[in-house]
């Protein structure tokens, strides 16, 4: 994997110098623009991986940047804002943002948010384009998943999911094929804040296999890749063979 690059638009110098620094060290390569316009500027000439955004900042806005950016890109932004105040009032205007974070916040708690947003971002690039994408409806072998009704069936007989386990599900089977590892799926259903037992992603997916396997002592759909996570079986044979 390539080193990510991050675009820091932050117009206090000082900050910028601790962010860079922290940033480098965790693995992140760093682009930093001191206003919104050479904001917009940079971004178009780094392409950077994500964007982490001061909402207060000289000439353009942090919100009207986001807003530019999103005319034309899916970049994972992170706004910055100076109070949690703020948070609810960006967020209100919807200005496409996928993450909030308030100053003073600690790196340790960045990083991980970087990351999340990087990894979600990753997968979606590299989802199945296929009628996933434009129809809520997705159909794996027998196994159908439909996100608006949230009905699944197997071999047209409808199962009883619950929450969590119908999102674990819809996520395996938009990418089946691919070996998808614990983290991210945890991540994923869970969510970045999620600091419970990781235990619980095998509970579900056990759950889950007792529903859709034709032997869950055997899985052949939900597949385990020691080691690293799960793999939902393309050619997943059919509960009737
Ligand atoms: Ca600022």
């Amino acid at each position: 994997m390539t080193t990510p690059t991050i675009l820091i638009v932050e117009d206090e110098e000082s900050f910028v110098e601790a962010l860079t620094v922290g940033l480098n060290r965790e693995g992140f390569r760093v682009e930093v623009a001191l206003d919104g316009a050479a904001a917009l500027a940079r971004f178009h000439e780094v392409k950077p991986d994500l964007v982490l955004l001061d909402l207060m900042l000289p000439r353009i806005s942090g919100i009207d940047v986001c807003r530019e950016i999103r005319k034309t890109s899916t970049v994972p932004i992170i706004m910055v804002t100076a109070k949690s105040a703020e948070i609810d009032m960006v967020v209100g205007l919807e200005v496409g943002a996928d993450d909030y974070i308030t100053k003073p916040y600690r790196m340790r708690e960045l990083v991980a948010r970087l990351r999340a947003l990087l990894r979600r971002a990753a997968m979606d690039a590299g989802a199945l384009p296929a009628a996933a994408v434009n129809s809520r409806s997705l159909v794996v072998g027998d196994v159908s998943i439909d996100s608006d009704e949230h009905i699944v069936t197997v071999g047209g007989e409808p199962v009883s999911l619950p929450l969590k386990e119908f999102e674990l599900l819809h996520v395996l089977l938009s990418n089946a094929g691919r070996v998808l590892p614990r983290e991210m799926l945890i991540d994923r259903v869970w969510g970045m804040d999620y600091v419970g037992d990781t235990k619980t992603l095998d509970v579900h997916i056990k759950r889950i296999r007792g529903k859709i396997e034709p032997d869950p002592s055997k899985p052949e759909r939900i597949v385990t890749i020691r080691g690293l996570g799960y793999k939902y079986e393309r050619s997943a044979p059919s509960m009737r063979s």
